[in-house]
């Protein structure tokens, strides 16, 4: 139903995106090839199957394996000792033992990354771009292992990881040819006069952090640290204690790949080692991390204390989605259902909260309730029929109960979950159960991340009333909308303040981000820079721009 009509409306009534700008951008960007297996098909075949049952079996018999560090093209043990990561699938088990990198080590790695960053930048950027597309291909190559590593190692079931694997791939492949459009970003300008050039070019900053979360272990990781090297800078990248082993094949990929010793250095280690050094070393030109707000807002504030220095933050979301009077409700239930419980709420970009125009309320309820019972099956995350694994550790499961404890004193109403599962071979691992709350809107748990499969839903009297709520956050990374009336849609885009938004997507209310169909990065307290990650204005955050004034 369309919004009420008033002279002064509360919001500015937008239009979408032109219709003749889109199409004719949408015919030119045609060209590249999306992986047919994306977090919106989840498309596996029979083939996929068998080689990812396969690789699950190969990868069981090295679980327990000892990885190292690696830098300057060498492995590196660390004098700060192993770290053991236990599975969160099977907290018995322990999928793998890491250095826990000092500061030290890191002090070198920086110094390594330094002494080989001169000859890599000053490559013809073709020949960058080679080996990066050879560490695409080589990611691809090895899909099936690597799916399989997430699975024991943060519990991501096949489909999501597959794609995930994919979207790695993929991000290198579209910043290499972000690089190749931009001719390498050397721009000619307006000549001053006879004989005299100008021209501006973008240059490599040297040596940049990579700091990583473990939600996406492959794709966000690879995705920051292919934006630094196609630049032409040298990398040392910590990732996540939580996801090792998977910053252990993006060092593989890049290394098997040629790229040069000491360019891209793998450093696993505490945020209180590894991290601190990252952020203080003033041998490190530029920082990225994606992680929650509470690390990047220190991250944001430690690291350029000096002097400017460039700090990219991506960080947390607590993303909305609208449903009005007019939405299609199975297409928004099944929409809400997937962004919610996808990765089990683990993704920056999950709905987590969900304002619905109290005349249709309790039948998208029932829609959304039946979607999850029929959907999300919880399991091991191997296991073809599993939607939702496990979540990634102990405290995630204590926020999920506390969460849930908070809500019922609240006065919520639990339509689906809120329990913890421990029945079967659940039991030892983190399992917990897909939940969906009716609760007051002004309840805090509208406003804190929790990062679970945990939705709060609310029913709201207007339009307007679930925009301003929609917008009332510290956060502003992702959101979406259904409804049937374009003026509607339209005032949403225009005024909803989120980096990623969507409207009447059934594959995901708030998710789905795909290099170069749809980049993805947060305003507000979710993202530092205003440019989007898998996006058109993210290589050139890597870069300065030198302005070179040529006489003869
Ligand atoms: P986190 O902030 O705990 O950790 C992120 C990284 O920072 C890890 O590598 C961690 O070891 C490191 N770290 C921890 N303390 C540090 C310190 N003092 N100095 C430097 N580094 C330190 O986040 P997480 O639990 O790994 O990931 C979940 C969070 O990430 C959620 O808030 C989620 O919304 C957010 N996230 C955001 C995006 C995005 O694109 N905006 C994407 C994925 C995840």
């Amino acid at each position: 139903m369309p919004a009420k009509k008033s002279k002064k409306p509360a919001v500015r009534r937008g239009k979408v995106a032109p219709k003749k700008q889109v199409a004719r951008t949408a015919k030119k960007a045609a060209a590249p090839k999306v992986p047919r297996i994306t977090y919106a098909t989840l498309a596996i075949t029979p083939d996929d199957d068998k080689k990812y049952d396969e690789a699950v079996a190969s990868v069981r018999k090295e679980l327990g394996k000892h990885f190292t560090n690696f830098v300057n093209g060498e492995p590196r043990t660390s004098t700060g000792g192993e770290g053991a990561h236990a599975s969160p699938v099977d907290t018995r088990q322990v999928v793998s033992y890491f250095p826990k990198g000092t500061r030290e080590d890191v002090k070198n790695a920086i110094q390594v990354a330094h002494e080989a960053y001169g000859k890599w930048g000053a490559m013809d950027y073709h020949d960058r771009i080679k080996l990066l597309r050879r560490a695409a291909d080589l990611i691809i190559e090895r899909r099936y292992v690597i799916s399989a590593w997430m699975a024991f190692e943060v519990g991501k079931n096949r489909a999501e990881s597959l794609a995930e694997v994919n979207e790695a791939a993929e991000l290198i492949r579209y910043y290499c040819e972000r690089m190749e459009f931009h001719k390498g970003f050397v721009l000619p300008l307006e000549s001053p006069g006879k004989g005299q050039t100008t021209v501006s070019v973008l240059r490599p900053y040297g040596v940049w952090a990579v700091i990583a979360p473990w939600n996406f272990p492959m794709a966000l990781a690879t995705g920051m640290s292919a934006g630094a090297l196609v630049a032409g800078n040298a990398v040392v990248f910590k990732p996540s204690s939580e996801s090792p082993v998977a910053g252990y094949e993006i060092y593989r990929a890049f290394a098997d790949a040629g790229v040069p010793k000491g360019v891209f250095n793998l450093m696993v280690g505490p945020g209180a080692t590894v991290g601190a050094e990252l952020q203080e070393n003033p041998g490190v030109n530029g920082l990225i991390f994606t992680g929650s707000k509470e690390v990047g807002m220190q991250v944001y504030h430690n690291f350029a204390k000096n002097y400017p220095k460039p700090v990219i933050a991506e960080m947390g979301g607590k993303n909305p989605a609208i449903v009005t009077a007019s939405a299609d409700l199975d297409e928004a239930a099944e929409g809400v259902m997937r962004a919610a419980f996808g990765y089990d709420g683990q993704k920056c970009s999950a709905n987590s909260r969900v304002y619905v125009d109290r005349k249709v309320k309790d039948k998208f309820l029932e829609l959304l309730v039946n979607y999850t019972k029929e959907r999300v099956k919880v399991g091991d995350p191997t296991l073809k029929p599993t939607f939702m694994g496990p979540v990634i550790n102990k405290a995630a499961v204590d926020t999920y109960l506390r969460a849930a404890d908070e809500a019922r004193r609240g006065g919520g109403k639990f339509l689906h979950g809120g329990n913890q599962i421990k029945t079967g071979d659940m039991q030892y691992g983190y399992f917990v159960e897909p939940a969906i709350v009716e609760l007051d809107k002004k309840h805090h748990l509208f406003q804190e991340e929790l990062f679970l499969p945990f939705l709060v839903v609310d029913a709201v009297d207007s339009f307007d009333e679930a925009l301003k709520l929609a917008n009332d956050s510290e956060y502003g990374l992702c959101a979406g909308i259904y409804s049937r009336d374009r003026k509607e849609i339209g005032a949403f885009f225009d005024n909803i303040q989120a980096g990623v938004t969507y409207s009447n997507r059934r594959a995901g209310s708030t998710t789905g981000a795909w290099p170069g169909v749809n980049s993805f990065g947060g305003w507000k307290g979710s993202g530092s820079t205003g440019k989007n990650g898998l996006g058109p204005y993210y290589v050139q955050q890597f870069m300065r721009e030198q302005s070179r004034w040529i006489v003869g």
